[in-house]
């Protein structure tokens, strides 16, 4: 009997309570709520400035403060400034489960990246409490504050900032000291922020792709299988600038041809390995600039991103062997600064198969895909396992204004969070 008492609480602990399974999201909720917040910051573009610090970015914090309220969930703000929606379990034993997103946007941004997975995480409490389900996990619904100037918020209570990225102006122009102050949080109490590794049961993250696959594919829902990780070399090739008119082309060490063949051999390195990887010349400044000056100098910034860091340090050392070479032909030199690299962040493989049989369960396609652009998920790995969805992004845009995902991709995503959590209550 007890056992059996067991089972029903985990299941149904109300009288009276809705199956967990059969919960829906309310898709016409989610719209409208997008469309209030939208308002915020809204650009005559039809996107919105939302910068994180912003009077407008203060406003849609308040505003997602009240819909948590209204969802029944207990709203305070942590000491680095992310809002914090929580929602009791019935076994106190266990550690809680995080959903959320963030609601900061690009200079001209638009109205979906970051605010879909908010307001839907905010949707899922909502629906539980409307449906009488209390779950065995405590829920908490997390709001992070500046995801887009650097992952700050969940940077925060995970590995932590130093004083260079609190001294750092964020886009509205405020310091991050200032803006986690402004937020709430208290940047001198930082460290007590911080949440210790295995100290929640997971975080899901819904979000749009950023990304034309899904769409082009014809995909629902994308089962992400990591946050790429990133590297940034800058080049800088020396030579000799000299007469165009007068140098014969035998005699002349000219940076910039080193650079076009440079950039053709990082697509040929990238491209002749099998797999996502992808390597990209962003930028490039040549010296002196001049129509009659063959060019002396000319630098220029590598990156390449791919789930496998290893496989990111591999190109890394074959583009260089080649850059020599090139160097050698031309009589130019190549010197590749310190790599920055953000390494990669998996999601934990049990999650991606709970979302996708969860997907699947609902009648959605699914598709196992990375992440190109980064996440508050990449963070919150550090601290335990994470796992994120992806709805299409028409067109494949993203930080524009022209930024758009359908009501119902929107709908299939919020619905599949409720159910990963419900699922995920039930199981872990
Ligand atoms: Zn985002």
């Amino acid at each position: 009997m007890k056992a059996l008492c067991v089972v029903l609480t985990c299941c149904v602990s109300l009288a009276g309570a809705q199956a967990p399974d059969s919960l829906r999201v309310n898709g016409a909720r989610i719209s409208q709520h997008l469309q209030a917040l939208s308002e915020f910051g809204k650009n005559p573009q039809g996107g919105v400035s939302r910068l994180a610090y912003s009077d407008a970015d203060h406003q849609g914090r308040e505003y997602a403060m009240r819909l948590m309220r209204e969802a029944g969930l207990d709203v305070s703000i942590d000491l680095a400034g992310n809002i914090v929606g929580s929602r009791a379990g019935s076994d106190a034993g266990l550690k809680p489960l995080l959903i959320g997103s963030h609601i900061d946007s690009v200079p001209e941004g638009g109205n979906y990246d970051g605010d879909v997975g908010s307001l839907s995480a905010i949707e899922v409490a909502q629906r539980l409490e409307e449906a009488h389900i209390k779950l065995r996990h405590a829920l908490q619904v997390i709001i992070f504050q500046n995801e887009e100037g650097g992952t700050i918020g969940s940077k925060a209570i995970t590995s932590g900032l130093d004083d260079k990225l609190l001294n750092l102006k964020a886009n509205s122009g405020k310091t991050i000291r200032e803006g986690t102050a402004l937020c709430g949080g208290d940047p001198n109490r930082l460290a007590e922020a911080r949440r210790a590794p295995g100290s929640i049961a997971g975080y899901f993250e819904l979000h749009i792709e950023q990304g034309g696959t899904l769409e082009q594919h014809k995909i629902n829902i994308g089962v992400v299988e990591g946050i790429v990780g990133i590297l940034h070399s800058e080049v800088t090739i020396e030579g000799f600038s000299n007469h165009a008119g007068t140098t014969p082309m035998d005699q002349r060490r000219d940076t910039l041809l080193s650079a076009a063949r440079f950039i053709e051999k990082v697509n040929q390195v990238v491209t002749s390995i099998p797999g996502r990887q992808v390597g990209t010349v962003g930028w490039i400044r040549v010296q002196p600039g001049a129509y009659n000056v063959v060019p002396g100098k000319t630098v220029l910034g590598l990156e390449l991103r791919d789930l496998d860091a290893s496989k990111v340090e591999t190109m890394f050392n074959r583009i260089r062997d080649k850059a020599k070479k090139i160097g050698a032909m031309n009589n130019t030199s190549f010197n590749f600064s310190e790599p920055i690299v953000t390494h990669p962040a998996l999601t934990d493989a049990s999650f991606q198969k709970l979302i996708d049989t969860t997907a699947k369960g609902l009648g959605l396609t699914t598709k196992l895909m990375p992440s190109g652009a980064g996440h508050d998920a990449q963070e919150i790995a550090v601290i335990g396992p994470v796992g994120m969805i992806f709805v299409p992004s028409i067109g494949g845009i993203s930080h524009s204004p022209k930024e758009f995902s359908t009501p119902s991709d929107i709908e299939n995503g919020a619905k599949v969070l409720l159910q990963t959590v419900v699922s995920f209550d039930r199981l872990k």
